[in-house]
Order: C-alpha cells, then sequence, then structure tokens
C-alpha cells in the first residue's frame, strides 16, 4: 500500500469515527444515573414477599393461618398471631422471612385464601447476609403504612368501648275510664 492510498484510509476512518461521535453527541441520552435515577420495576418482578393491607383502614389482610408457611417448600415462613379484643379473626402479630432460604417460587403467594402477600418490588437489597436471614415483614408493613400517613394496626389495642345502652322507655300512662 502506497503512501497516498494508507493517508486516504487513514482520512476514511478518521471521519467514520467522527460521524459516530457527532451523532451521538446529538442524541437523547438513555444512561440511567443510578442511584438517583432508577428505571421502572416491570409489575411481575418478584422481590421478597410483603404483607399487603386494606388501603382504607390500614389494617393487614393476613389472618395468621399459617397455610403460606405450610405451602413455602423452603421453610422459610415463621408467623404469629392473634385474635385481637372485640374481633372474630385472628391478625398477624409476627411474620419472619428467612430471605437467604427463599427461591422467590411464589407458591406462599398462591396459597394465601386471602389476598395478603405479594411480591415487593425491591431489587437492590445491600446488606450482611444475617439481616435477610430474619426479615420482619410486620415491621415493613408499618415502616409502609407510616410513610403513606396511616397509622399501624395494632391488635393488641383493647376493644373500642361499647356504647352506653339506651334510656328505659318511660312508661306509657294508665287510660283514664270513660264516662
Ligand atoms: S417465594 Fe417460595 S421460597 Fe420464598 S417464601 Fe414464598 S414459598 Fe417460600
Ligand atoms: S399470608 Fe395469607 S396464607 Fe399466610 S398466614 Fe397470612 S393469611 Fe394465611
Amino acid at each position: 500500500m502506497n503512501l497516498v492510498t494508507e493517508t486516504f484510509s487513514g482520512f476514511l476512518s478518521l471521519i467514520t469515527g467522527l460521524r459516530i461521535t457527532i451523532k451521538q453527541f446529538f442524541s437523547p441520552t438513555i444512561t440511567t444515573h443510578y442511584p438517583h435515577q432508577t428505571l421502572p420495576i416491570a409489575k411481575k418482578f418478584r422481590g421478597h414477599i410483603e404483607l399487603k393491607w386494606n388501603e382504607e383502614t390500614g389494617k393487614p389482610n393476613c389472618t395468621a393461618c399459617n397455610i403460606c408457611a405450610k405451602a413455602c417448600p423452603s421453610d422459610c415462613i415463621v408467623l404469629d398471631g392473634i385474635k385481637p379484643a372485640g374481633e372474630k379473626g385472628k391478625t398477624v402479630t409476627s411474620y419472619k422471612l428467612d430471605y437467604t432460604l427463599c427461591s422467590l417460587c411464589s407458591l406462599c403467594v398462591e396459597a394465601c385464601p386471602f389476598d395478603a402477600i405479594q411480591h415487593s418490588n425491591r431489587y437492590n437489597l445491600a446488606s450482611v447476609p444475617n439481616q435477610w436471614a430474619n426479615m420482619d415483614l410486620v415491621q415493613r408493613y408499618k415502616d409502609q403504612v407510616t410513610r403513606v400517613g396511616k397509622t399501624p394496626y395494632d391488635p393488641y389495642a383493647p376493644a373500642p368501648a361499647a356504647a352506653p345502652a339506651a334510656e328505659p322507655a318511660a312508661p306509657a300512662p294508665a287510660p283514664t275510664a270513660q264516662p
């Protein structure tokens, strides 16, 4: 290759490179500046499980029936509940998840008859492993409810006082004899 051909080839290569650079310079930015920006999470994304609650009352849907714990093939759910004063059913008081064992199979979510758990959209967890071995989902529920301006449900609260009984009606006056 003589000098002229070599120079021409190098010049063409330079123009091609510059063309790409200039094109990218004026194109919209597609880089996401994580962690200041995040991409929207797909609805079907499976993060760790979390408790769901009634949007109006803030009360968790979980009745502590233990069906999810029995359905879990990895044995990573331990929960407890009580029957709050004045209520007919039980409510969850403790829900611990060993996330280090969880395979995100979703069997617990599918087994729950009360629509009380779902997968969270947390994808960027970072911590020491021991913390994930004992995730407190009731505490997470309380934090989430508080964040949206509601008061977390307290299953240990005393039953609301019963309304006072109505005053007995005054006896009707005795009928007077007609003349
Ligand atoms: S997603 Fe699967 S492994 Fe994880 S807690 Fe639920 S049932 Fe267990
Ligand atoms: S999450 Fe559902 S299945 Fe599990 S204990 Fe609560 S109500 Fe029962």
